[in-house]
């Protein structure tokens, strides 16, 4: 890696790779949920989610480069400590609280990575690449926002009286 194109490249290709993990764990997350509002959420976000693989393709495509080819490290370590985390909880308000977290450590890894890439684009003149990264970035805080909403409202309470 020597130039800014270089380290552009890693970084899609980073965050291509988080939102591929993120995806396939997904459902073994969603199946753990007893809230119906929390797994609506997730669900949402899994179909946006989607959507997001194929702008970081786009991506891709108008940079010339292949998304592929890197493993991100973080995402691979948040999704197993929900693993871990899960493993050591019965399905119910405790559960569903502790997915909200691991669900957020991921939404906020993915918001620090979009909004670098974001401004990484802007600044070097790329603006339709910019525009795409600030599309997702826009949905990622969405997600994270609702997250925090469920748990404020609902689940946390629910949980606490456990
Ligand atoms: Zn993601
Ligand atoms: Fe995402
Ligand atoms: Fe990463
Ligand atoms: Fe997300």
């Amino acid at each position: 890696m020597e130039t800014m194109d270089d380290f552009f490249e890693h970084m899609i290709q980073d965050i291509y790779s988080a939102e591929k993990q993120a995806l396939e764990s997904m459902p073994q997350l969603v199946k753990r949920v007893q809230s119906d509002q929390l797994r609506q959420a997730l669900q949402v976000h899994q179909r946006e989610s989607e959507s997001q693989v194929t702008r970081l393709e786009q991506i891709a495509k108008q940079l010339g480069i292949d998304p592929d080819g890197e493993i991100c490290m973080a995402m691979q370590g948040l999704i197993e400590e929900a693993q871990d985390l899960l493993d050591q909880l019965e399905d119910g308000p405790l559960a569903d609280a502790a997915i909200i977290g691991a669900a957020q450590k991921m939404e906020h890894y993915e918001i620090a990575s979009y909004g670098t890439a974001r401004t990484l684009a802007l600044q070097t003149g790329q603006e339709k690449v910019a525009d795409l990264l600030e599309t997702t970035l826009k949905e990622e805080k969405a997600a994270d926002e609702k997250l925090t909403f469920i748990a404020t409202h609902s689940v946390n309470q629910k949980a606490a009286q456990e």
